[in-house]
């Protein structure tokens, strides 16, 4: 039997071993130590920002988001339906309820159907957005940037301005991600927002075991999710605390990974690249399969993860699945949507065709940073007998 390939999974070649050492020997293991700083700083650096605060999770950092962000109970939130659940549950964790908007082709919430909503199913009372059939306020767009693809902000910015949004970047998959022309030229994924959220899961770009970063154009609001992510500690001695906080901090163990990984961001992202590419060239138009493209024109984008697009039906998606599983290969659909799930689903959904359309066509490809241009030939081989 062939050896098995996963679908993604870490790439620990540089200084991992070292920096976990000396976490171990001569610093912390928990919270404490140089590390989570210096992790910070490093990844505030990369993506341009002035401050960057460490959390234990993306979906931690998104909770954190929210509540920087003023979403509490009974708000509403435009969220995609096509999408991880972790970038949704935490709005309902604020109290708040999602509205569900679907996705255009890069998969990413489309910024017309958005508008939509807020223009025929809400009105203005002041400079708040009213949802005119429940009475709630629209406080904020969760947008998500999609396998690495940058959404298409300058529009879903338009929108959340027009309508007195907060906008929150859910950039767990698009660390690395920017523009490089237009209006946000040289400004990465989470950075153009108001808040946005990165994630080092192990499956993610850089990896962490388990971690996220926020940052914010707004320094209060980096601070409060700070102040929230350590118990809403108000003094060092006392124990006093000035609001109900949460224990999200990321340990000096997990730091010493994400320098490591950090340092090697930019060749992971050039391996990104020549894999997609190599699927690409071997697949696209053949067989009823397409390779679906990212935004090219005005973004350099991480090209985290692949999708085959069962194009004409001659293939079915989970049979592919199924072909490739008997080859030791790793694949799977992407998520079911959200608006279907068990505890969202009387929640206002709209706009859904093309995510409906994604959801059942595509099949997600191997894709680790480590895939070996041989491995990826075994991958396109077997497809290509389909
Ligand atoms: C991975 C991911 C998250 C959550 O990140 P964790 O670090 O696993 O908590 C949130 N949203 C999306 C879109 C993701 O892919």
């Amino acid at each position: 039997m062939a050896d098995f390939i996963p679908l993604s999974v870490p790439n620990f070649a540089g200084r991992e071993k070292e920096y976990v050492n000396d976490a171990v020997v001569s610093e912390w293991v928990s919270t404490g130590g140089s590390k989570v700083a210096g992790f910070e700083e490093a990844l505030a650096e990369y993506v341009g920002m002035p401050r960057a605060v460490a959390c234990n999770s993306g979906t931690s950092g998104l909770h954190l988001a929210c509540l920087a962000a003023g979403v509490g109970r009974g708000d509403e939130v435009l969220a995609p339906t096509l999408t991880f659940i972790a970038a949704v549950n935490p709005i309902r964790y604020a109290g708040a309820e999602p509205v569900f908007i679907g996705c255009d082709d890069s998969l990413c919430m489309d910024p017309a159907e958005a508008e939509a909503f807020c223009a025929a199913r809400c009105h203005m009372e002041g400079d708040r957005l009213i949802d005119s059939a429940t009475g709630a306020h629209v406080k904020a767009l969760l947008v998500v940037h999609v396998f690495g693809n940058m959404a298409d902000l300058p529009a879903l910015m338009r929108v959340a301005q027009k309508y007195h949004l907060a906008l929150i970047e859910d950039a767990t998959e698009a660390l690395g991600t920017y523009y490089t022309c237009g209006p946000y030229a040289g400004r990465m994924a989470g950075t153009i927002g108001d808040v946005g959220v990165y994630s080092f899961n192990g499956n993610k770009i850089i990896t962490t075991g388990a971690g996220g970063m926020l940052v914010s154009n707004h320094p209060d609001w980096a601070e409060h999710a700070k102040h929230l992510s350590t118990q809403a500690k108000a003094d060092e001695l006392q124990f006093y605390h000035d609001e109900v906080g949460y224990n999200y901090r990321l340990t000096n163990l997990q730091a010493a990974l994400g320098l490591a990984q950090l340092e090697q961001l930019e060749g992971f992202i050039e391996n990104k690249w020549a894999r997609w590419r190599q699927y690409r060239d071997a697949l696209d138009g053949k067989n009823g399969y397409r390779i679906l493209g990212f935004r090219e024109e005005c973004t350099r984008p991480n090209k985290w993860f692949y999708s085959l697009y069962l194009e004409d039906g001659r293939h079915e998606r989970d049979a592919v699945i199924e072909a490739l599983k008997a080859k030791a290969i790793q694949a799977r659909p992407v998520w079911a949507l959200i608006h279907e799930q068990a505890d969202y689903g009387k929640n206002q959904a709209y706009g859904l065709e093309k995510a409906r359309d994604y959801r059942a066509k595509i099949v997600n490809l191997p894709c680790s940073t480590n895939l070996t241009e041989a491995d990826c030939q075994r991958v396109i081989d077997v497809l290509l007998a389909l």
